[in-house]
């Protein structure tokens, strides 16, 4: 039943896989992801750790924790971002980007209130987080 899918950095020293359905998946506006994507959003899957296998390369993955809430991996050899172990919620971010034949449907937008590029695609716009996630839960329009 469960459909894996595969990923790697980009060069391909490093390869991964996910299983199953990711936990929530959406796009992150906030300065961290942008500042550490170089991009204007983060597209976020977010899944179980059960759910992620590094499959090789597991020698090369970096991480750097500005704060305790995000361990962010990259691959040492190219630099390529991989996802994001977030130990308070117990999940990781698989970007969207390195799982190219996952299907993304995204649904809602968080941190939007720090939005450089506003995305008017009818979704939910949370000011922050949920609150089970330690936000506000609150929403704000597009
Ligand atoms: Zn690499
Ligand atoms: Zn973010």
């Amino acid at each position: 039943m469960s459909q894996t899918h595969e990923g790697q950095c980009f060069c391909g020293a490093v390869h991964f896989s996910v299983t199953g359905e990711p936990a929530a998946m959406g796009y992150c506006h906030c300065e961290s992801c942008r500042t550490w994507s170089a991009g204007p959003v983060n597209a976020f899957t977010l899944w179980n750790p059960d759910a992620v296998k590094i499959t090789r390369g597991a020698d090369k993955i970096g991480t750097f924790a500005k704060t305790p809430a995000s361990e962010r991996k990259w691959c040492k050899d190219c630099g390529g971002h991989l996802f994001t172990n977030h130990p308070p919620f117990g999940l990781i971010d698989v970007y969207a980007a390195v799982i190219p034949t996952f299907p993304f449907k995204p649904g809602v937008h968080v941190h939007y209130q720090e939005t450089r590029l506003p995305i008017h695609d009818g979704l939910p716009k949370m000011k922050d987080l949920p609150q089970e996630m330690g936000g506000s839960g609150t929403s704000i329009p597009e």
